[in-house]
């Protein structure tokens, strides 16, 4: 599937237009690199976050899956390394007060803002948002919204395996929200404020780590072939040595080609026993596991894989976007995976004189569970086009040959080619259409 049409602009337009997203806090002049997800868009998410979590639990070794606090105290931060090493360098201009990564400016030259060139020196700026709890302010009050989700995972592996019957190989998986005061956000939901990560922390013995790691990167890649998006677009990086974090031992990165150029999608890293090592010595707790067979204790390796929903989210429309030439007038198509998709289907009458017999087709299958829309205005050509633009897979039209036929007549997004299927057999075409690869 092609996406070389897709543009940042083309993407935040129909995004707005069609109700994907919205800039938070619109009405009043927005906030800057945070967002909100409007009907479709909140759909959409929710089959990724769907799509993530069916595939994680699909294999052998077990994952279980958590729903930790947004809120972190002080300690656990302290304990992962974010409270001393989790900052951008940043520097502002005297003159127009504009803050920007370092990395983002030319010191040599003047702010790109008010043209001037008065910097103040380069200096670290801390990406947590603080905030206090209760009504006492003192330094035990302190806490954190979560930079990311990983640590409610690492905090919690004692909790899951005494709580819960598990065995080291196995797996922790989260999906949750997690905060960053980003100095510059940009390309939309490309780098935001407030976003949500799918993370899974795969816990076993240290000589297994690098061949869980090489299975969970080829497992990855597969997803994402999985979701439809193009393969060409799709690469590996293993990170150099000198990109790892001192503990890491390996990292790879699966990267998109964006319009804006090969970007992160995902990392997936070997993070050896650096969390829980980290944490059960700040904590002063034995974090380590029992092995009957050495009649030993250890200290269980990570292997991480991390995505951002909302990044991936990005990802799966700039894959999806597609323009043709329909009638002379260009069409505007999101060739979206139909497990993806927000609607599955959309059911039409061709006229209003027989809408009551499609929106009956329409409410059965939406009391059986499938995500269909009603759609009843305006022109057929128009309706179809409408659907098209929002990455709907088939429209269901109920024309006056129906009544006696048994039939409606289905219309591919994709291929624009039409054939008649029965009433009775809509369900198990959307069965089919749901299962494909
Ligand atoms: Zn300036």
């Amino acid at each position: 599937m092609s996406s070389s049409k897709a543009t940042l602009e083309k993407i935040v337009s129909l995004c707005k237009r069609r109700g994907f997203v919205y800039q938070s806090g619109e009405i009043y002049s927005g906030l800057n690199g945070v967002y909100d997800f409007g009907p479709l868009g909140a759909l959409l998410k929710h089959n990724i976050k769907n799509k993530w979590l069916t595939c994680m639990m699909s294999f052998a070794e077990e994952v279980v899956l958590v729903d930790g606090s947004l809120l972190g105290s002080a300690d656990v931060w302290k304990a992962s390394g974010h409270l001393d090493n989790f900052s951008d360098p940043m520097v502002d201009c005297l003159q127009c007060k504009k803050r920007y990564r370092a990395d983002d400016v030319d010191l040599e030259k003047n702010c790109p803002h008010c043209g001037n060139k008065n910097w103040t020196s380069v200096r670290q700026f801390n990406l947590m948002f603080k905030t206090e709890l209760g009504a006492m302010a003192d330094a035990t009050s302190v806490a954190y919204l979560r930079p990311e989700t990983a640590q409610a995972i690492f905090i919690n592996f004692k909790n899951v395996m005494s709580s819960y019957r598990v065995k080291v190989p196995f797996g922790i998986a989260q999906i949750g929200k997690a905060f960053r005061n980003e100095i510059t956000p940009k390309q939309f939901l490309f780098r935001m404020r407030e976003f949500e990560q799918m993370e899974m922390e795969f816990f076993c013995k240290g000589e297994d780590a690098d061949r869980f790691f090489e299975l969970w990167v080829e497992r990855r890649k597969q997803f994402f072939m999985q979701l439809g998006l193009t393969p060409e677009r799709i690469r590996l990086r293993p990170h150099a040595s000198d990109e790892l974090a001192h503990y890491s031992k390996a990292c790879i990165d699966v990267e998109y080609d964006f319009p804006f150029g090969w970007k992160e999608l995902e990392g997936i890293a070997n993070r050896a026993d650096f969390d829980l090592t980290q944490h059960g010595k700040h904590a002063g707790k034995d974090l380590g596991v029992f092995d009957d067979a050495t009649k030993s204790s250890y200290v269980p390796h990570v292997v991480e894989c991390s995505v951002g929903v909302d990044r991936l989210f990005l990802t799966l429309l700039f894959d999806a976007y597609d323009e043709d030439e329909v009638d002379g007038e260009t069409r505007t198509v999101l060739r979206l995976h139909p497990a993806i998709a927000p609607f599955t289907a959309a059911i039409m009458p061709l006229s209003s004189k027989i809408s009551e017999q499609a929106e009956k087709i329409f409410l059965h299958l939406k009391t059986k569970g499938y995500r269909v829309q009603f759609d009843d205005g305006g022109s057929i050509g128009k309706r179809y086009r409408r659907q098209d633009e929002i990455g709907t897979p088939v429209c269901f039209t109920y024309d006056f040959d129906s009544e006696t036929d048994g039939k409606v007549t289905v219309r591919n997004r994709d291929t624009m080619q039409q054939e008649r299927v029965a009433i009775d057999g809509i369900e198990d075409y959307l069965k089919n259409l749901l299962a494909k690869n």
